[in-house]
């Protein structure tokens, strides 16, 4: 008898946010995923393992984790952020 069994990472787009990408410095589309990992059985979802969030720049494609408590702020308040920096905590970056 064979058991089958492994995990799985499912994303659903929790909040499409337009922000100041830091790396190509262009306004642009940051959805934000929330990226669920679940251990399967038979290839069916059986186990919640850890749940993360994920800032990606559609302009240059760069993807950043963010802290649950930055992405709950993200989604509650979407437009109190102008810059991908501010909304991942980082300080402000000089500008020259
Ligand atoms: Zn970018």
């Amino acid at each position: 008898m064979f058991i089958v069994f492994g995990w799985r990472t499912a994303a659903r787009r929790v909040a499409m946010l337009s922000l100041l990408c830091h790396v190509c410095r262009q306004q642009a589309a940051h959805p934000l995923d929330k990226l669920t990992k679940k251990f399967t059985l038979f290839f069916i979802p059986v186990l919640p393992l850890s749940t993360t969030y994920q800032l990606t720049c559609v302009a240059c494609g760069t993807s950043q984790p963010v802290m649950k408590d930055a992405a709950e702020q993200l989604i509650a308040h979407p437009d109190s952020f102008t810059t991908a920096a501010a909304a991942l905590g980082d300080p402000p970056v000089p500008t020259v």
